[in-house]
């Protein structure tokens, strides 16, 4: 990525420093808020307990989330300023794969910040993004957090919302979508309410669930498959438990 800085790989902490410079430039570029910059910091707090790695139950959760999104009626992944930052290019990747559509959709919303994203994931490849029209409303949201788009996330039956707002969780749960949230809290409000919580990495998580849609393409049995065997109350709890005892390798 042209935006990133010189950092050597063997340096311990590389991932974090990288990631931690991709929210910088994101802000830069007018992409993510700075907001932004106190979630990120939240959410590497919970990654170093979780020994920075995908644990199993996560990874269970990636694959029920490929095959939600595979088998949806209208899936769409959601991107707001952190997502398209850290891994703009593996969120088009993983669309293409799935056939989900691609919504800017921010907590902080300004058409500026809008705009910017969707050039950003133009230029990393995507050739369709919603979230301008915003015709459509999250219905219990005060007006400029229910935004959405009426043929996006407002028609879609499965919705991928990585670092996701509680609230707008909360809502779109309320309105019957399947949610299948990335967030590294596994108290957090958006975990709690998700059809599938993916107590992982964004960084980590895009492209592990891209390469388990790749599998289960084609196989709508190994899909009902991969839903079916998938519990997400043991899920958090094994993640819970994971980042109270601090299992680092
Ligand atoms: P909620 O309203 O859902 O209870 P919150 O207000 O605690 O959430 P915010 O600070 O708004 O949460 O959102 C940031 C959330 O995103 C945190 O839970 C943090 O752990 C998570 N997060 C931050 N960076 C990442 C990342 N790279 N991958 C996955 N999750 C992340």
């Amino acid at each position: 990525m042209s935006e990133d800085v010189d950092l050597p790989e063997s340096h311990p902490r590389y991932e974090s420093l990288l990631t931690r410079h991709r929210i910088e430039a994101g802000v830069d570029r007018g992409i993510t808020s700075r907001q932004g910059l106190i979630a990120q910091g939240r959410g590497e707090a919970f990654d170093y307990l979780l020994g920075e790695r995908t644990i199993d139950s996560a990874d269970d959760a990636e694959r029920a989330a490929a095959a939600h999104l595979l088998s949806a009626d209208h899936a769409v992944v959601s991107v707001n300023g952190n997502a398209a930052a850290l891994v703009p290019g593996e969120l088009v990747e993983l669309a293409e794969v799935t056939g989900a559509d691609l919504e800017v959709n921010l907590f902080n919303r300004t058409e500026e910040r809008i705009e910017a994203i969707a050039d950003y994931l133009r230029e990393h490849g995507a050739t369709d993004v919603k979230g301008l029209t915003a015709d459509g409303r999250i219905p219990g949201l005060d007006h400029e957090r229910a935004k959405v788009d009426a043929d996006g996330i407002g028609a879609a039956d499965v919705v991928l919302v990585p670092l996701e707002d509680g609230d707008r969780a909360e809502a779109l749960g309320e309105m019957g979508k399947t949610e299948l949230v990335i967030d590294l809290n596994p108290r957090s409000r958006s975990a709690e309410v998700a059809t599938v919580p993916i107590i992982d990495n964004i960084i980590r998580a895009i492209p592990n669930i891209t390469e388990h849609a790749r599998d289960l393409r084609g196989d709508p049995d190994a899909q009902q498959d991969a839903i079916d065997t998938f519990d997400a109350d043991s899920a958090l709890t094994d993640a819970e438990r994971t980042i109270r005892e601090g299992d680092l390798e």
